[in-house]
């Protein structure tokens, strides 16, 4: 993948599923006049998305695609996805 940088926080992202973090607007008394730090939601999603997809490649494993799913295709899968499963 490529690298960005993520508008929202700013954050360099450089890895699959790797994402950035935001101060929460919400500041006050129902945060016990806290500051929390969330999750990006403009690169977690992306993230999520991302480690989603690592998970359901591995599942579906070479020996593991049940028989209704042979038809599949899966030629937009990145050719990357098994060195990213195995660092993982
Ligand atoms: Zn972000």
């Amino acid at each position: 993948m490529k690298p960005f940088t993520c508008p929202t926080c700013k954050m360099d992202i450089v890895s699959e599923t790797m994402h950035g973090w935001v101060r929460d607007r919400n500041f006050g008394i129902e945060t016990g006049w806290k500051q929390h730090i969330i999750t990006c939601p403009t690169c977690s999603e992306q993230a999520n998305a991302r480690r989603m997809a690592e998970n359901i490649a591995r599942l579906m494993g070479k020996s593991h695609i049940p028989p209704r799913m042979q038809d599949w295709h899966f030629g937009s899968t990145p050719g990357d996805v098994d060195q990213t499963a195995i660092a993982a």
